[in-house]
């Protein structure tokens, strides 16, 4: 099985060493959301041989200072498999969505450049993170992580070649919406994340997540999708291969 989206810092996991190793040798990609998560991204993926990293300045970020020459000059790093996490967050604030939508923009020109994929933050703003994403016709190598939408809309990112990721709200009791997503959409179009350390599963929610929880987002898709698990967990590796270069 593969993580495709965590978030493994060390302020989060004094004990990184242990939560790592209990993925055995699943993959997990962990995502940096600013200057020194960045930074952080490329030290994991050089000591952990499962880990692999994406470089990215996430929008709750926009308003403080980032280095975007710094994702360019390691993107193609071993093991940096995507610009990431970029997108939109009108969640807080409306009043720096000309910023938001011009990082987001920047960042997804330095993907097309290198030819790499995105992973995408998208909350309260799936129109104009819809909208950006056809403009540059990057959906075939875009991952809508956390795909928190209507299954109408993500049947619109599945026609623009998007995974969408599934993660722990999944499991939730009120998570209605995403359990028609799954259901409405076919397996080969999603991928598991964890989003680690938020998002945790049942039946651990209100705990800190990490990625070997990932395990109970395919136990629930293989539930609702009457899916034995391990074709979940194969077919989703699949996805999460095809979109990522895990070399
Ligand atoms: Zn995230």
């Amino acid at each position: 099985m593969v993580d495709t989206h965590c978030h493994l810092f060390l302020e989060d996991y004094p004990d990184i060493d242990d939560v790592i190793n209990r993925m055995g040798n699943n993959i997990m990609v962990v995502s940096g959301f600013d200057d020194a998560s960045n930074k952080e991204v490329l030290e994991l993926c050089s000591r952990y041989p499962n880990v692999y990293g994406t470089l990215g300045i996430h929008p709750e970020n926009v308003d403080e200072p980032y280095d975007l020459d710094f994702i360019r000059e390691h993107i193609n790093d071993d093991k940096i498999v995507a610009v990431g996490e970029i997108g939109l967050d009108y969640h807080y604030t409306k009043d720096n969505i000309g910023e938001q939508i011009s990082l987001f923009s920047k960042q997804i020109e330095i993907a097309l450049e290198f030819n790499k994929p995105i992973v995408v933050h998208s909350r309260d703003a799936i129109n104009d993170t819809y909208d950006i994403i056809k403009k540059y016709n990057i959906g075939s190598k875009c991952l809508i992580h956390c795909f928190s939408s209507s299954l109408e809309m993500g049947r619109e990112f599945v026609k623009l070649g998007c995974k969408l990721g599934i993660g722990g709200v999944l499991t939730f009791k009120n998570s209605s919406k995403l359990k028609e997503v799954v259901s409405g959409i076919d397996l080969s179009n999603l991928v598991l994340e964890t989003d680690s350390p938020y998002m945790t599963p049942e039946p651990f929610r209100g705990k800190r997540n990490e990625p070997y929880n990932v395990f109970y987002v395919a136990q629930k898709i293989s539930d609702i999708k009457c899916i034995n698990i391990d074709d979940v967990l194969k077919i989703t590796s699949k996805n999460a291969f095809d979109l990522f270069d895990f070399r």
